[in-house]
């Protein structure tokens, strides 16, 4: 299996992991971008956002669901969090399996570069 966050499920491959369950694996960006950087990813392999389908909706409910869980376990709920995907190579997607990356712990700049 190539797919890297695949093997990280697998558990072939460590991670900081945060948070478990039949759906999602969520953990700590090995390159944090800031003082929080989560990812939080699906365990079926969907390559890109535009591979989503009508039955996904659940689990892409589910996910913001857990992210709004962490936000409040880490402490940075109250504060605010940033969710990017990024969707192909000029948006800046290196890893071919969707994950949603949770930004927090600093002030936000806008627009993203
Ligand atoms: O959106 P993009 O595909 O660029 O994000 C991939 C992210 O996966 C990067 O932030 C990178 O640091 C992270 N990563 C990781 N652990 C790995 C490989 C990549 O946290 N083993």
């Amino acid at each position: 299996m190539s797919c890297i966050f695949c093997r990280i499920i697998n558990k072939e491959i460590p991670a900081n992991q945060i948070y478990e369950d039949d759906l999602v694996l969520a953990f700590h960006d090995i390159n944090p971008q800031a003082p929080y950087h989560i990812l939080v990813i699906p365990k079926k392999h969907i390559s890109t956002l535009l591979e989503l389908t009508e039955e996904d909706k659940v689990l892409i409910g589910h996910i913001y669901g857990v992210i709004n869980k962490i936000a409040k376990e880490l402490g940075f709920a109250e504060r605010g969090y940033r969710v990017v995907v990024n969707c192909k190579e000029e948006a800046g997607q290196t890893v071919f399996h969707v994950h949603f990356h949770v930004l927090a712990g600093r002030p936000m700049e806008w627009p993203p570069g």
